[in-house]
């Protein structure tokens, strides 16, 4: 009787445990997924967009030569503040880009610099490339058209507030409003670099929804 209690618990156990290791398996354990244009996630992302009025075109699928693809991608053609160098984007990303410039950029450039935002300068989002371009290194979130790195912003007033010259310059307030936009960034993007991050991103903030939460 003993005997056969241990056995059923011992099975038991055997058929639990590879399940709960499979549960709290890390997602940073895994690739994250590439999504297709017609995936539930992506659509519901399309409807998103316009339920939120942001105007934009769904793209088509592209896979490129050594592993690059834009998949589930869209170009944004108005957020309500103009935006230079946008290109290829996965939904899920032009979504939250267009939400962190209304919810988080806008208010924070009239808290802390009493004006609005007329253009967010980047320096793009799709590029074949490896993480910080460097040989050897695993593919960027820009090879999946899933990152963007934005290096400035112009205020009506007339000034241009750059990430290379504000974040570490003489103006409290400008590097008060460049933190504010990096922290409301990183509540929005899976990961949020800035010049605090590395070497690499001295002149601009890198936003992407590959695997998170990382914010620096
Ligand atoms: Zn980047």
């Amino acid at each position: 009787m003993r005997w056969g209690v241990l056995l059923l618990t011992m099975l038991a156990l055997a058929a639990c445990l590879p399940r709960a290791e499979q549960r709290r398996a890390p997602p940073r354990a895994r690739a994250p997924e590439r999504v297709e244009r017609n995936s539930p996630d992506i659509l519901q992302c399309h409807i998103d967009l316009a339920r939120e009025n942001v105007g934009f075109r769904a793209l088509p699928d592209q896979r490129f030569q050594n592993g690059c693809s834009a998949l589930g991608a869209v170009q944004l053609t108005n957020i309500g503040t103009p935006v230079a160098g946008l290109r290829a984007m996965t939904c899920p990303l032009a979504r939250q880009f267009a939400r962190w410039t209304r919810e988080a950029v806008q208010p924070a450039a009239g808290q802390w610099l009493g004006s609005r935002i007329v253009r967010i300068e980047t320096f793009g989002t799709y590029g074949c490339r490896t993480r910080n371009s460097q040989p050897g290194a695993p593919l960027s979130e820009h090879a999946f058209a899933n990152a963007v790195d934005v290096s400035a912003f112009v205020l009506e007033d007339g000034r241009r507030v750059t990430v290379e010259e504000g974040w570490n310059g003489n103006d409290e307030r400008v590097r008060r409003f460049l933190r504010a936009v990096h922290q409301a960034g990183c509540r929005r993007f899976n990961i949020g670099l800035s010049p605090d991050a590395d070497r690499y991103h001295y002149n601009h903030m890198h936003f992407d929804m590959g695997r998170g939460p990382y914010c620096r």
